[in-house]
């Protein structure tokens, strides 16, 4: 059996030709800036072994993977009344897609879509100011990545609020039915905050490894969630991590995932690890083209899907 750092760099090497295939987001102008041919992976596993590939040591904006850390949050403070709020379904379109926020009463589909992570932001605001739920949302991204460096990328932040124009409409769409508590612009503070969180791959995947290890981080023993919610956040990564393409995601990869329009994807092997790829160019749907191909051949080497 080839170690891990064997499988990965073999998995990588495998798809260098797909760096630059796609086109890196430029809706968020800040986002535009990050270089086309970065390519970087990440494996850590639950005993603590790591794997690191090419550019893991960057650090790139997390931008909807925080979606994942945001419903963690959320699950914990408000538990299954959440669910009233927002649904769990795959959503069958693109990430800031407004068109069934009309028909389904203002409830968004899913909690990783950008409708559904509003909710979910406002949802982490009762009772308190946006400077307070900005940092108790980054507390729990250090305390997951075992690493209190970690910071929010404020050009990318304010570079995205000024920009937020589709984030708004869903916003104001949903206060119009009730179901935002806060204005729109303490949710858009938040959410742009957190999509701005600024990480490498190798500190993604330790912040998610939590999900690996039925909710309890394996390397420090702190309980993060309880396992039947720990499941479910897996459960809305396979189903709607990826939007549009999640169906496809699964289909290659087979893992949940969660996918940034920064071009990072993190995945959970349950009971195994987790790995974190980034890589900016994005395919149609806003997924980075060649971290997927580098999952996909990673796991066709490795058997890690779950399917
Ligand atoms: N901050 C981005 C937005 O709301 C996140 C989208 C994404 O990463 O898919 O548009």
């Amino acid at each position: 059996m080839p170690s891990l750092q064997t499988q990965l760099d073999l998995a990588c090497q495998s798809i260098q030709h797909e760096i630059g295939v796609g086109k890196v987001a430029d809706y968020i102008p800040a986002l535009a800036q990050v270089p086309a041919d970065k390519f970087g992976a990440a494996i850590v596993t639950v005993t603590g072994e790591k794997a690191l590939f090419g550019d893991s040591q960057e650090y790139f904006s997390i931008q909807s993977i925080s979606k994942v850390f945001a419903l963690t949050a959320s699950l914990n403070l408000h538990d299954k009344k959440i669910w009233d709020r927002v649904g769990r379904e795959p959503s069958g379109n693109a990430f800031n897609s407004i068109v069934q926020l009309e028909k389904e009463g203002g409830i968004p589909r899913n909690p990783l879509i950008n409708a559904g992570a509003l909710v979910v932001t406002d949802s982490l605001l009762e009772s308190k100011t946006t400077e307070d739920c900005t940092a108790h949302l980054l507390k729990l991204v250090r305390q997951l990545a075992d690493n209190d460096s970690i910071a929010i990328n404020s050009e990318v932040a304010q570079s995205e609020r000024e920009t937020a124009h589709r984030n708004a409409s869903l916003a104001h769409f949903m206060q119009s039915f009730g179901n935002l508590k806060r204005t729109v612009s303490d949710v858009l503070d938040v959410y742009c905050q957190q999509c701005a969180i600024a990480m490498n791959c190798e500190q993604l995947a330790r912040s998610a490894l939590y999900l690996a290890s039925n909710g309890t981080d394996p390397l420090t023993k702190t309980h993060i969630v309880d396992e039947e919610r720990a499941r479910r956040i897996n459960a809305m990564m396979m189903l709607c991590g990826h939007y549009d393409a999640s169906g496809d995601f699964a289909h290659r990869v087979g893992l949940p995932g969660k996918s940034g329009v920064g071009g990072g994807i993190v995945v959970v092997i349950p009971d195994i690890g987790t790995v974190a790829v980034w890589s900016p160019c994005l395919n149609v749907n806003g997924n980075s083209h060649a971290g997927t191909a580098a999952l996909e051949a990673l796991v066709r080497a490795t058997n890690w899907n779950v399917l």
